[in-house]
């Protein structure tokens, strides 16, 4: 009889884990309490307009090409990958902008066009976070931690110190760069690990490796055609996926410390082992009895959570000339923002914010004429977002970045959805409406996140976000890896 496994989670974390785990021989079923697999990263269809919900960069192709082969699969088979050009569009203030490509020369004339020398300290700036990457990806990423002392080896004393891993990131981007332009480029994938420049470690330049020299690719049908992907391939290998299936129980054999079922409101599913994709603090705190849980109730407390985000899926009835696929805005003193997620959280007012029109580059994502058009806003988690205050909160949002890209958005709106904390909530029963978990501060890297295997429990595992490497769909398909390895090598 083959070992039945339980997955709680259709996330990208849950259905990849999920692949692996029936590649292996094990009858695998995946519970997932909504109805579409993908986790954040699901379709949203609404009068003629497919919204990716939540992911749309689709960054370190190498690790998605690496996943699929596992399986002597090809990756097209699933998705197509186009190169975006331009990569990303930043703007600095008001009506002015600067477009980061695939062309390096133009890469550095823009940061020499910053300060005087930028284009050669860029250059060695990149070197570097090529090195640091390679290094990471080779030691570090697909690998469990079971001690600080294996997270502190020799080689990680030693390339740590060399590469300045351990350091702040921005004390770092600042040895290289004054200009404030030139860091933010730098910098602002920190708020894609939910945190901020100054409390990640400088371990993390390795993210403009990821995309000044990786490059930002697009997956037709969107991040979500990824999930569906990754979905259909763990269905191939025999797995069964059950949606509108929440865990409301993890049941633990009191004499042996077993998982002996998951109960869910119709049904109960026994399990030899139960791999966790679902939030980590929910399923600690709710799923479990109390004698059963890792982690202490203040553990949560304690961890600095990272951002929550203010969604907005705009469906627009005609095409916005001043942007392009992907679209930033880091204002002039973003501390300002960063102080309202991490130091005194509020509601900020004139945003930092990302936008994204998919529909630049995948025709099929809007009607012919229309732009699909996304907006984030990253925000403290734990915000009151009671109803009338995020619409109206939504108003001055789109009021900030019809001035900040120079075009009217308003009159154009023909579909128009909000999700913000509460959503968080009800969607992925995510702590404090979290949209990433924890954030990616140097004592939560590494050995210091949540542990794949639970301390008290005998055959229950953990995967997605919240464990080792971390945030990102990259990130969560390394993790499935790491935790099925776990399982199938019967390392316990
Ligand atoms: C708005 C947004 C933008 C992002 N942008 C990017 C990006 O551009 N690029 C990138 O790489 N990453 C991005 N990320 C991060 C990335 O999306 C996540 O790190 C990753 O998708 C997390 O995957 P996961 O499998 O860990 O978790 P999830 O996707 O959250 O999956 C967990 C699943 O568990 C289910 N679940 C919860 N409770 C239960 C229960 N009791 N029973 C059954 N099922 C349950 C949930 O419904 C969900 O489907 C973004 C995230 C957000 C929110």
């Amino acid at each position: 009889m083959n070992r039945k496994a339980v997955v709680i989670g259709a996330g990208i974390g849950g259905l990849a884990s999920a692949a692996l785990l029936a590649r292996a021989g094990l009858e695998v079923t995946v519970l997932e309490k909504n109805d579409a697999v993908g986790g954040r990263a699901r379709l949203w269809e609404e009068g003629g307009f497919s919204f990716d919900m939540g992911p749309s960069w689709y960054l370190m192709p190498e690790v998605f090409e690496r996943f699929f082969e596992l399986f002597g699969r090809s990756r097209q088979r699933y998705y197509e990958l186009q190169e975006l050009s331009p990569y990303y569009r930043v703007f600095f203030q008001p009506g002015q902008w600067v477009d980061i490509t695939a062309d390096r020369r133009q890469v550095l004339d823009l940061f020499e066009s910053f300060e005087a020398g930028g284009g050669r300290r860029l250059q060695a700036y990149l070197d570097r976070a090529r090195y640091k990457y390679d290094v990471a990806m080779k030691e570090f990423l697909y690998r469990d931690y079971t001690s600080v002392f294996e997270f502190l080896n020799a080689r990680m004393l030693i390339e740590g110190t060399r590469l300045n891993v351990f350091g702040r990131l921005d004390r770092s981007v600042r040895r290289y760069f004054k200009d404030r332009r030139a860091r933010q480029i730098l910098e602002y994938a920190m708020v894609f690990l939910g945190t901020s420049p100054q409390a990640a470690p400088a371990l993390y330049s390795i993210m403009s490796h990821v995309d000044l020299n990786l490059g930002v690719h697009y997956p037709l049908g969107g991040l979500s055609a990824v999930a569906a992907g990754i979905g259909k391939l763990a269905e191939e290998q025999g797995a069964r996926i059950l949606l509108n299936a929440e865990a409301r129980q993890i049941r633990v054999d009191g004499g042996s410390h077993r998982v002996s079922r998951v109960i869910t409101s119709r049904e109960e599913f026994e399990a030899d082992v139960v791999l966790v994709n679902a939030d980590y603090a929910f399923t600690e705190t709710t799923l479990l009895e109390a004698r059963y849980r890792s982690l202490p109730g203040t553990y949560w407390k304690r961890r600095v959570i990272a951002p929550s985000m203010f969604i907005l899926y705009l469906g627009l009835n005609r095409s916005l000339d001043n942007l392009v696929h992907h679209n930033l805005y880091f204002s002039e003193d973003w501390n300002e923002h960063f102080d309202t997620i991490f130091e005194a959280p509020s509601w900020p007012q004139q945003p930092c914010f990302y936008v994204s029109c998919i529909s630049k580059t995948d025709r099929q994502m809007a009607p012919r004429g229309h732009e699909n058009v996304f907006v984030l806003v990253p925000v403290a988690p734990g915000l009151e977002d009671g109803e009338s205050f995020r619409e109206r909160y939504a108003d001055q949002v789109i009021a900030h970045i019809e001035t900040v890209i120079g075009e009217r958005i308003s009159p154009s709106i023909v579909v128009r959805r909000i999700f913000s904390h509460r959503d968080f909530i009800s969607d992925y029963n995510a702590y404090r409406g979290t949209a990433l978990g924890l954030a990616h501060t140097l004592n939560q890297t590494a050995f210091f996140r949540p542990s794949f295997r639970s301390r008290k429990v005998e055959n229950l595992y953990y995967a997605g976000q919240y464990t080792h490497p971390g945030v990102g769909v990259p990130m969560v398909l390394i993790a499935a890896q790491v935790a099925a390895g776990l399982i199938t090598g019967g390392s316990r």
